[in-house]
């Protein structure tokens, strides 16, 4: 339900707002929330933007991202008390509690209005107000829209703009997804009009890499890319150690699982990580393969079509063998979106 009315009412008056977002926020989350922050901030409003866990060091030159408070278990309680006393709660650009740990429960019993905004498959029904598209290429279009249909478009500045470019260029795969439409391409020149330096934004997020990022992409595109033509499936599988080696950081891996996918004929990829308290994985696919639901039916995760995550308590071992013995039950789905693409 997509009803702008409700929330100009629920807005029409200075309010206490929180705005969260999905647990290792990457631009999307973290651009579409501070985007929204400063718009709410010109509105009136009192704005703290919470997040349940840290993120890559190439996202903090955005507007806003200085007052962000990351959740830890050092400030749960003060966290606790601004969900508590938030009279509005935006989820911004996740479709689950669960996608946001401790915080997720926080905020399903706290009193303020939750307002849902994303484009995440299957949302969740926690949110009195929902703003779920599933078509809209990132959660920043779907802000910058609101924006608009409140009426407030030119409320859009140098500094929102910003943080909503690097939102949809980074979801649209620098605008080569299917999901790149007409009205992202108009979003963007208008984020262009309003003086948002793109390329500068692409250098930020992209060409700011550490030395040992760098080599440590080498280093898994040399040894850790396993290619199973048959499969048309190609995966990376990285230890704690070797993360620990290359001095890896929040964001450092992001990206990765896109190597695989860019080889011929390959249109499923994965990248299987040892994060020590779990295994996560991430999921691309191309064409009619649905990352999403093997995502979902195997691995506790879930996403978008093409994009998808999830995670395993077994070892490493354990879920690269679970991860290739799946394959076979998909072989001719693979095949047959291999040869069509
Ligand atoms: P990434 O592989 O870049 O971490 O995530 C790809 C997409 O899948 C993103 O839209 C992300 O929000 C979603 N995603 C990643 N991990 C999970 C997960 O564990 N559960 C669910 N439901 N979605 C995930
Ligand atoms: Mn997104």
């Amino acid at each position: 339900m997509y009803d702008v009315s409700a929330l100009k009412e629920l807005l029409k008056e200075p309010k206490e707002v929180m705005i969260t977002t999905h647990h290792k926020p990457d631009a999307d989350a973290l651009g579409s929330s501070l985007g929204l922050a400063g718009y709410l901030k010109k509105k009136g409003h009192r704005v703290t933007v919470v997040t349940p866990s840290d993120y890559p060091s190439f996202l903090n030159w955005m507007s806003g991202n200085d007052d962000v408070i990351i959740y830890s278990e050092k400030n749960d309680a003060l966290v606790q008390r601004i969900i508590s006393e938030s009279q509005v709660i935006f989820c911004l650009d996740f479709s689950n509690l669960s996608r946001i740990n401790e915080m997720g429960e926080y905020i399903r019993a706290a009193s303020g209005t939750k307002v849902l905004v994303d484009h995440h498959l299957h949302p969740e029904d926690f949110a009195q107000l929902q703003f779920s598209n599933t078509n809209a290429a990132a959660t920043a279009e779907i802000v910058y829209d609101l924006i608009k249909d409140m009426g407030d478009g030119d409320l859009i500045d140098t500094f929102i703009g910003e943080c909503l470019y690097a939102g949809i260029m980074t979801d649209t795969g620098s605008f080569r997804h299917p999901s790149t439409s007409p009205n992202v391409h108009l979003i963007i020149a208008d984020l262009l009009n309003v003086g948002v330096k793109t390329s500068n934004i692409h250098r930020l997020i992209y060409d700011s890499s550490s030395e040992l990022r760098l080599r440590f992409l080498g280093y898994a595109l040399k040894e850790k890319l396993v290619v199973l033509q048959e499969y048309h499936t190609a995966y990376f599988a990285i230890t704690a150690e070797e993360l620990k080696a290359y001095d890896s950081k929040t964001g450092d891996t992001e990206g990765l699982v896109n190597y695989a996918l860019s080889i011929e004929g390959i249109v499923f990829a994965a990248l299987i990580i040892d994060r020590s308290q779990a295994v996560k994985m991430s999921f691309r696919s191309v064409g009619d393969f649905s990352a999403n639901e093997f995502a979902r039916d195997h691995f506790n995760g879930g996403g978008h079509k093409n994009a998808a995550g999830g995670m395993s308590l077994d070892s490493l071992e354990a879920t690269v063998q679970k991860f290739e013995s799946l394959l076979p039950q998909y072989k001719e789905q693979l095949q047959a979106v291999a040869q069509n693409s």
